[in-house]
């Protein structure tokens, strides 16, 4: 788990989806009406991408993103 590594969603393009709502599994995201607000970024995993992977307008970008293209250790995004 990662209190440097967190999602951060551009309103301004985000869909509302909620592709990334339902991808994570570590309870990132939840939501408010069909909006997904990151209300645990501690429970996200260094390196994973699952959500930003899904999301249709690249709405996601993640604090601590240097362009590296770690996957995620405990396999959320394989599934
Ligand atoms: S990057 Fe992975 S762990 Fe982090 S919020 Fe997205 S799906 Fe969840
Ligand atoms: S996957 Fe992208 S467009 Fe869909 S709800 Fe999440 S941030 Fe918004």
């Amino acid at each position: 788990m990662s209190e440097k590594w967190y999602p951060v969603i551009d309103y301004e393009i985000c869909k509302e989806c909620g592709a990334c709502f339902n991808k994570c599994k570590h309870e990132v995201y939840k939501k408010e009406g069909n909006r997904p607000v990151v209300v645990f970024p501690e429970g996200c995993v260094q390196g994973c991408k699952g959500c930003q992977s899904l999301c249709p307008s690249g709405a996601i970008q993640y604090v601590g993103d240097n362009g590296q293209t770690d996957n995620c250790a405990c396999g959320c995004c394989n599934s």
